[in-house]
């Protein structure tokens, strides 16, 4: 079993702020780390690495520190790890991103599994999966909280708002995993060490993708962001000072004004 995992490092916070001058991400003192869901899909993959046997390969396409992240991926306990990283892959939209990872993968050659995260934390689009599933011609079953393979057969069970539904497909197929799959192993103090003495994350450029430069990064991005910006605080509410219902007729009053009555 070849599992490939597909993992995006972002900043550790849920509050990304804009610098409201360039309109682009505010990264200075924020630490980074691995997409949490994209732990849950490390920890799917290794959980059936240690059930079929075969290969984890952790792949990040990003700046040159993401390194990092892919060096968590082996500390975890992936067996390779991957790290896309040029400036002709810079600028990339979702489209162009799951393009990337689509080339790398099929220069891997032969794999039987590609597990996402559903979402990253940053873009926060749920794009990427669905987009490299396409690419790579391969069904996909996305939003997964549990499955299990048997006889090249994956059955998953998908999270949906009012509940649930149970997909089956044939291998090679893509999942896009969830955080109530599994609670992600920590890394190891070994693990740790060896991956950062021992482990090599190699890191691939155009040339090892065999990329087409009009179809990545900024060029291959058919979005285009007109303008980024934080929404105005909302602006603090009136309390009327009154007698109940004196403050009763002004409301009504006020509402009535704003058509709301
Ligand atoms: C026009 C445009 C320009 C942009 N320019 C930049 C830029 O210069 N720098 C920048 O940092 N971002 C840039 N972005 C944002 C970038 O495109 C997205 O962050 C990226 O495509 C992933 O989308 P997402 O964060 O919504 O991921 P989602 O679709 O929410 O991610 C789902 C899953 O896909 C996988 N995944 C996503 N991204 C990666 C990745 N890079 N490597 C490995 N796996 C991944 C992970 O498993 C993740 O959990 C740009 C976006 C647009 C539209």
């Amino acid at each position: 079993m070849r599992i490939v995992v597909t993992i995006k490092q972002v900043p550790d916070t849920n509050e990304v702020r804009l610098d409201p001058r360039t309109g682009t991400l505010i990264r200075e003192g924020v630490p980074s780390i691995i997409n949490p869901e994209d732990k849950n899909a490390l920890e799917a993959a290794l959980t059936l690495r240690e059930q079929l046997g075969g290969e984890v390969i952790a792949i990040s396409m990003g700046p040159p520190q993401a390194d990092d992240a892919l060096r968590e991926a082996l500390a975890m306990g992936v067996d390779r790890a991957i790290l896309l990283t040029d400036r002709a892959f810079a600028g990339a939209d979702t489209w162009a991103t799951a393009t990337t990872l689509g080339m790398a993968i099929q220069r891997l050659g032969q794999f039987d599994l590609v597990l996402a995260g559903r979402q990253a934390i940053d873009g926060d689009t749920a794009q990427v999966g669905p987009q490299l599933a396409e690419y790579l011609n391969i069904p996909q079953i996305t939003y997964v909280r549990e499955f299990a393979i048997q006889d090249r057969q994956v059955k998953a069970t998908r999270t949906l708002e009012d509940g649930f539904e149970v997909l089956e497909t044939a291998l090679p197929a893509l999942l896009t995993i969830t955080k109530e799959a599994n609670k992600p192993r920590y890394p190891t103090a070994p693990g740790i060490i060896r991956a950062y003495r021992e482990q090599t994350v190699e890191q691939w450029g155009i040339q090892e993708v065999q990329g087409d430069p009009e179809k990545l990064g900024l060029k291959g991005s058919p979005t285009q962001v007109k303008r980024s910006f934080s929404p105005p605080p909302k602006e603090p509410g009136e309390i009327i000072q009154a007698a109940p219902a004196e403050a009763a007729r002004q409301l009504i009053s006020r509402m009535k004004q704003r058509n709301l009555l």
